[in-house]
């Protein structure tokens, strides 16, 4: 039985450049990873069969899951025959904007390739996740990245931030394809700040990092969803810092280089939310220091 983490993402920057003929947008996003993670384990079966369960009740367990589509996806690509069983304990509040079935998926990418002894270095890792989903080559490395095209083309950065999430998620069903279908042509930019963004956390101005935070899928959310606009005023007025939006939503983040201080704003926000996360950046797989 081999365990992977899968750990969930926050978008520090989310860019639209423009529509693309194929329908997907053309995005700049600063990712980054968060010690919020799913848990999953792979156990190698003798009937080739892949199967999975969950206690979850929030994700299917047939091949609508992307565990399962990345275990069908890795087995296409290599040739290997050997069937799967897959736990997976959902942690990653779902279609929250945190990526989690996309990091789930990367985890049994990077967790087959170990079974299966394939020996496949995580680009060849990422460029069979990008057949599974555009956050998934994101995902196969986690740590700080630029992600661009629709997200599927990924620069690394060796660099983890010292500093802390606190997310919020609303428990509210957010569309995603509604929010992009909402962006208008004001929306889209031709100069993304991603590697500003980038800059600034790696030279440690933390001051300036959470001042260029942006979500361009932030106006279209919160206009889809009053009740969210509502909650970001009322978490912002207990805060007193700015809050944020990871993806498409609903799940809401407001940072702080203190730890000291994301554990008061817990304190203070789980008196109005259940869902309420202290979260600290940690850094990707291919890093010396790599998550487990
Ligand atoms: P992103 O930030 O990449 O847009 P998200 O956090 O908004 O992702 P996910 O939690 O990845 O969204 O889930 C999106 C959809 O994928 C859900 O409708 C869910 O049913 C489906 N799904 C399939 N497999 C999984 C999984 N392992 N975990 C979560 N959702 C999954």
């Amino acid at each position: 039985m081999l365990l992977q983490r899968a750990y969930a993402k926050i978008n520090l920057t989310l860019d639209v450049l423009g529509r693309r003929d194929d329908g997907y947008h053309e995005v700049d996003m600063v990712m980054q990873t968060v010690d919020l993670s799913d848990v999953i384990w792979l156990e190698p079966r003798e009937d080739g069969e892949i199967t999975m369960e969950s206690a979850s009740s929030s994700v299917p367990v047939d091949e609508r899951n992307l565990c399962v589509q990345a275990a069908q996806a890795f087995r296409r690509r290599t040739g290997f025959a050997g069937g799967v069983h897959i736990q997976l304990e959902k942690n990653i509040p779902v279609a929250a904007g945190l990526a989690g079935g996309s990091s789930d998926a990367a985890a049994v990418l990077r967790g087959l390739n170990q079974l299966a002894g394939a020996g496949l270095t995580l680009d060849e890792l990422a460029d069979i996740g990008a057949e599974v989903g555009s956050d998934v080559p994101y995902c196969v490395y986690g740590g700080l990245a630029i992600a661009r095209g629709r997200g599927e083309r990924v620069a690394r950065y060796p660099h983890v931030p010292s500093m802390y999430a606190v997310l919020l998620h609303p428990r509210l069903f957010v569309s995603t394809a509604d929010v992009y279908r909402g962006l208008e042509p004001s929306d889209f930019t031709s100069s993304p700040r991603s590697e500003e963004m980038v800059r600034c956390l790696v030279e440690g101005d933390h001051e300036r990092a959470v001042a260029l935070v942006y979500n361009a899928l932030e106006r279209v959310t919160l206009s889809l969803y009053p009740e969210l606009r509502a909650l970001k005023e009322r978490v912002t007025s207990i805060a007193q810092r700015p809050v944020h939006m990871s993806g498409s939503g609903p799940t809401m983040f407001v940072l702080t280089p203190v730890q000291t201080h994301a554990q008061r704003l817990y304190n203070a926000l789980r008196g109005i939310m259940k869902d309420v996360y202290v979260c600290r950046f940690v850094g990707g797989y291919h890093q010396a220091h790599a998550p487990s």
